[in-house]
């Protein structure tokens, strides 16, 4: 008896996405193949999974968002698929794509070399804060937010660069937490107790969205305390003696804040990656309607941010991972039967203004699918709790992906054309 390994890079929402269906829809699918078992191992650096989506407010307050709130073990939420799916605490260190192997360096600091039918690469972003990333394990974050929120109890001056969601939303919740709720038809704090000033690049804040959007949430940030800076980005943030950051503006001002939070972007986790394999953004280069990493040779897909398909989003893993994992199922039939593949599932990305952004406790602002949703519908939605109690187990335990998703064969297969 023999086993064949479909290996999935990363476990965040991409990647526990990604083996949830495999185990659900590809693998019972595959013919029986005389002494050949297809299992999923899922290599992650941390035995959590990291619901970052309410990073913003947890790294704020552990009394609104506790730790058993934004991490969730990985391992246990596979107990359905015991002797299928395997678990290794580690990262990829190294992948040999004509040997078909990764070498892994696991927790414990060993090398394992783990040998693939199939390759799923979803190792996501590391964001330049580390109050938005977990690294090795979900303490190590514990213990970032308990110092963050040490420094926070005494600031007087919080600087958040960035003015796309994660900073806007981090201004909101940072405001709100040092200046309190304003009462319902104040424009701003009684008795502020901190300043907080959000840098804006750009001339409006939230690129997704449009400018009259824009303009609701810095209402809503000026309401919590909180004052936006456009047309001007932050070129450098560095430690002073007294342990405060000089925050250094390219329009030439300087900032002295007590902390700093760099909400600037994201950098993709591809350093274990030859440089065949990315695009001019570091993103791993695929066909961008199949998701198939075409470089990497036969049978290797990705999803999540890490891809260069896609603008980002957990959102978009619900088009994104069926048509990866019923392309890959297609790719696995072909090759255990030897006969020809049949037709490829297709990606569409979806360009909508679509994006949803609290302000604080109580207001939002955002669009779905283009159109403007109101302030409640934003704390409903996101905003009482960054979605928890909606989405965190489902995503985890894999009750999401319940159902394959019906889809229509398009004519002849995708182009070799990578985007
Ligand atoms: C603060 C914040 C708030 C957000 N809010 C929203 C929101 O409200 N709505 C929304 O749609 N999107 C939101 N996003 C974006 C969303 O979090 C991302 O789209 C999502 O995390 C991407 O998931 P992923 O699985 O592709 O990658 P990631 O979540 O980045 O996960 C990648 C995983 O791979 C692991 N990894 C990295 N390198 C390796 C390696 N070498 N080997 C093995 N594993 C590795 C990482 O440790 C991690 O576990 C937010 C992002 C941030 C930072």
């Amino acid at each position: 008896m023999s086993t064949e390994t479909i290996l999935i890079l990363g476990g965040s929402f991409a990647g526990i996405g990604a083996a949830h269906y495999a185990l659900r829809h590809t693998i019972p699918q595959l013919p029986k193949k005389q002494g050949v078992t297809y299992t999923v191992t899922l290599v992650n650096p941390s035995k959590d999974f990291y619901w970052r989506i309410a990073g913003p407010r947890a790294a704020v307050s552990k009394q609104l968002i506790p730790p058993s709130k934004y991490l969730y073990p990985i391992e246990p939420a596979f107990a359905y698929a015991k002797g299928t799916f395997n678990f290794v605490q580690g990262s990829a260190a190294h992948i040999d794509t004509a040997g078909h192997t990764v070498s892994v360096t696991t927790a414990s600091g060993q090398q394992q070399s783990i040998h693939y039918a199939a390759l799923i690469i979803a190792t996501g972003v590391t964001t330049p804060s580390p109050l938005f990333t977990q690294t090795n394990n979900g303490s190590d974050l514990e213990s970032t937010y308990n110092d963050f929120q040490k420094a926070l109890s005494t600031a007087k001056h919080v600087v958040i660069g960035g003015g796309g969601p994660v900073g806007v939303e981090t201004a909101g919740e940072i405001a709100e937490f040092l200046n309190g709720k304003p009462g319902f038809l104040s424009s701003g704090p009684k008795n502020p107790r901190g300043k907080v000033t959000l840098i804006c690049a750009d001339k409006k804040m939230l690129p997704i969205l449009r400018e009259a959007i824009s303009k609701t949430a810095e209402k809503y940030l000026n309401r919590l305390g909180a004052e936006v800076l456009y047309n001007t980005k932050v070129v450098s943030a560095t430690s002073t003696e007294e342990g405060k950051t000089l925050v250094q503006l390219a329009d030439g001002k300087t900032i002295q804040a007590d902390l700093y939070v760099d909400a600037t972007g994201v950098r993709p986790n591809t350093s274990f990656l030859p440089k065949e394999l990315l695009d001019n953004r570091n993103r791993v280069s695929c066909n961008p309607r199949t998701l198939r990493v075409e470089a990497a040779g036969p049978l290797v897909y990705v999803v999540g941010d890490v891809g260069s398909y896609t603008r980002g989003g957990v959102m978009d893993m619900a088009d994104a991972i069926p048509v990866a994992m019923t392309n890959l199922k297609t790719d696995l039939v072909a090759h255990i039967s030897g006969k020809p593949p049949g037709p490829d599932r297709y990606y569409t990305a979806n360009l909508k203004e679509q994006q949803i952004a609290p302000i604080g406790t109580a207001k939002g602002v955002g669009a779905f699918g283009g159109w403007r949703v109101p302030s409640i519908m934003v704390w409903f939605l996101k905003g009482r709790d960054y979605m928890i109690g909606m989405m965190a187990l489902p995503t985890v335990n894999g009750d999401s992906w319940k159902k394959e998703g019906k889809w229509k064969p398009e004519v002849g297969r995708a182009g070799l054309s990578s985007g």
